[in-house]
């Protein structure tokens, strides 16, 4: 047989960062021991409350379809919910509101339904692996604005506007971000907003990480946009709840929006499991004992954060972003490999075959020279991976003048 696949997909990778977890659990299932701090996914437990609620819906017949949004009870509980992203947030409709397979499915339906041939969207660099993605199956233009590494790595509106042309149609927003941590302050949101109004761009936040902070709040966009007239907010129960695999995310964006990414995902998924969305239903609305789930998660990151930290920053040559939020420690790795055009990826390699440690290189994130440790693994985990890049790094720099002198 002989596949020729279509142009839709021509420039279509697989995902780095699903790709790195499954190879940890192919080498675990063959029995090597490995520390995965790979896939950016919480290890502990959905809440048990979590469960039960869903299993009850379950037992009480919530096995059959769904409005394609997702159910109004949930979209009601979700627009009291958003009040806590700022003042925008509050006065939200249901029908502002689509519930998907988790944030990545809102996030390509925004994409999709937004951005077609001929348009450019400005994705600050590095970025997670699948906006560039959905961006090019949307068979727009991702044009990568790269962030500035003396302040951690973040774009300014400066920055946006220098990169854009008249084809600009938008940009994606992620803060905290995924691969660095970094989170924009309000003042630089704010910058970043108003350009995005003078010019017109619709605005993608994805705000996924935002309830994973350790120095202080990250900044909605709810809590800083003059209006919500071309901005459309991602989020999800994925990372705060510890629910990856139920597959619940939102998208709160405008009527007419939301109406086009509805219609998208009534022909794709129709929409996300009966049981998944009571589960979220559960998260949402029993506010004390989530409150109480995630500050005792927090808790633990923090601690994870702080003793890879400790390890990490004290290793001379090795750049590190000091993550104010989300849970990965993004590190350059050039100084061991001066010459190699990815030296993330060879490090990545040598982290996995040697010392049995899995790991994103940065390459997935548009940054060669990098790599993405996640902490969502237990503390000893996080220290014995963090302790193996330093003594990798040290052995790779020690080696390479060697190499250059011979
Ligand atoms: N977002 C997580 C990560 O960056 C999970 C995997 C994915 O969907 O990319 O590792």
């Amino acid at each position: 047989m002989s596949f020729q696949p279509s142009s839709n997909i021509s420039l279509m990778r697989e995902s780095a960062t699903i790709a790195v977890a499954q190879q940890a659990r192919a080498l675990r299932a063959a029995g090597r021991r490995v520390i995965d701090l790979g896939a950016g996914e919480p290890d502990f437990p959905t809440p048990q409350f979590i469960c039960d609620d869903a299993a009850q819906a379950v037992r009480e017949g919530a096995t059959h379809y769904t409005a394609t949004e997702g159910m109004l009870s949930l979209r009601e509980a979700l627009c009291a919910h958003a009040a806590h992203y700022g003042p925008l947030g509050t006065g939200i409709a249901p029908n502002e509101i689509v519930v998907s397979n988790g944030s990545k499915q809102s996030i390509f339906n925004a994409c999709f339904v937004l951005f077609g041939p001929g348009d450019e969207v400005l994705i600050p660099t590095p970025s997670w692996t699948s906006y560039y993605e959905m961006v090019q199956l949307a068979r727009a233009h991702p044009v990568g604005v790269m962030g500035d590494p003396s302040n951690d790595l973040k774009v300014t509106a400066d920055d946006l506007v220098r990169a854009s042309t008249p084809r600009t149609k938008g940009l994606i927003l992620n803060s905290p971000c995924n691969p660095t941590g970094a989170v924009y302050s309000a003042d630089e949101l704010k910058a970043i907003l108003d350009v995005a109004e003078q010019h017109g761009w619709w605005v993608i936040s994805d705000e996924i990480y935002a309830r994973l902070v350790y120095d202080g709040p990250a900044p909605s966009v709810f809590a800083v946009a003059k209006s919500r007239e071309r901005v459309i907010l991602m989020d999800g129960v994925a990372k705060a709840y510890a629910m990856t695999g139920w597959r619940v995310g939102w998208s709160i964006a405008p009527l007419a929006v939301t109406r086009a990414m509805t219609a998208l995902q009534s022909h794709a998924t129709y929409h996300t499991a009966a049981v998944s969305q009571y589960a979220a239903l559960s998260a949402v609305t029993r506010r004390a004992e989530s409150e109480a789930a995630i500050a005792a998660m927090l808790t633990q990151y923090r601690h994870r954060r702080d003793e890879g930290l400790r390890v990490l920053s004290a290793c001379p040559g090795l750049g590190i972003v000091r993550p104010a939020g989300a849970f990965y420690f993004y590190i350059n790795v050039a100084a061991a490999a001066p010459g190699d055009e990815d030296p993330g990826s060879t490090f990545a390699r040598r982290l996995l075959d040697e010392h049995g440690v899995a790991i994103v290189p940065g390459v997935a994130f548009k940054t060669p020279d990098w790599i993405r440790l996640s902490y969502a693994s237990p503390v000893e985990q996080v220290l014995e991976g963090a302790q193996r890049v330093v003594q990798l790094f040290a052995d790779m720099a020690r080696s390479e003048p060697a190499r250059a002198r011979a």
